[in-house]
């Protein structure tokens, strides 16, 4: 994918199997019951991006690591998929991570050392307090980023549109986190959204109410979701979240009294 002078190439770290009630117990899936599994479960990639801009390579979100869940999912793809596509941990220059959830911070560190030995890693401010100071992603997540800051190795975003590589801006997004920002891409005339978690799945386009449990300030995440699909609706700006199917971009398009979702 290319937006102007920028590439961007799309990476799954495994997958993720959802239940239905994923989008609350009160979903109806009967109308939208053809992206389920024969189980009836809602399968998705964990999406990570590689964009390479200005002469800088950039890790959007890093994956689940090395984790299996069993029937709820399993990452630990990323390392060979990055491999295949000729891409060396070494050479990322920026790991930024749209929140620090464990399916988008699963690589930063591993065996007690950084993944990506030269990699700045960056993520919004208030998810430090949120997963750092406040654990709310578990002990493991904590000491990973403590260990990375300890190594001057952390970066957090502060603020709104803050600059992080030539044609990426990370803008705020909160409520799926706190701290959770979703990334722009410009480049002349084209534009493009990298949405991390702000929006789960491209049902939700349809289907405004549905929050994702994983969300933590539903009611914010949701005001958040209408803010960015207005934005989007009708415009040559395409867009993609970390669990979309296929990790494919696509536009927002308008259609009686709903939102479409059209790669
Ligand atoms: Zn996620």
């Amino acid at each position: 994918m290319r937006i102007g002078e920028i590439d961007v190439t799309p990476f799954s770290d495994g997958f993720f199997s959802m239940p239905p009630a994923y989008f609350g117990e009160s979903a109806d899936w009967e109308p939208h019951k053809a992206l389920l599994n024969d189980s009836g479960n809602l399968i998705v990639p964990i999406g990570c991006f590689i964009v390479r801009t200005g002469g800088q390579t950039v890790l959007v979100d890093a994956g689940l690591g090395d984790l299996d869940l069993g029937e709820m999912g399993k990452g630990g793809a990323l390392p060979a998929e990055l491999a295949a596509a000729g891409v060396t941990p070494d050479e990322i220059d920026v790991v930024v991570c749209t929140h620090l959830h464990l399916d988008h911070s699963g690589w930063l560190v591993k065996d007690g050392a950084p993944f990506f030995p030269n990699a700045t890693v960056r993520f919004g401010a208030a998810d430090w307090d949120q997963f750092v100071v406040d654990q709310h992603g578990g002990p493991q997540t904590a000491v990973d980023i403590k260990l990375l800051a300890d190594l001057g190795r952390v970066e957090t975003i502060d603020g709104d549109d803050v600059s992080i590589a030539p044609g990426i801006t990370a803008r705020a997004a909160p409520g799926h986190t706190h701290g959770h920002n979703v990334l722009v891409l410009s480049s002349g005339e084209e534009r493009a959204m990298l949405l991390g978690d702000a929006v789960t799945c491209p049902v939700q386009l349809e289907e405004p109410d549905w929050s994702a449990m994983s969300d933590i300030d539903a009611a914010l995440a949701r005001r958040t979701r209408e803010a960015l699909w207005r934005e989007l609706e009708g415009t040559d700006t395409t867009a993609v979240a970390a669990h979309f199917p296929g990790l494919e971009f696509g536009r927002v398009l308008p259609g009686k009294g709903k939102r479409y979702f059209s790669v």
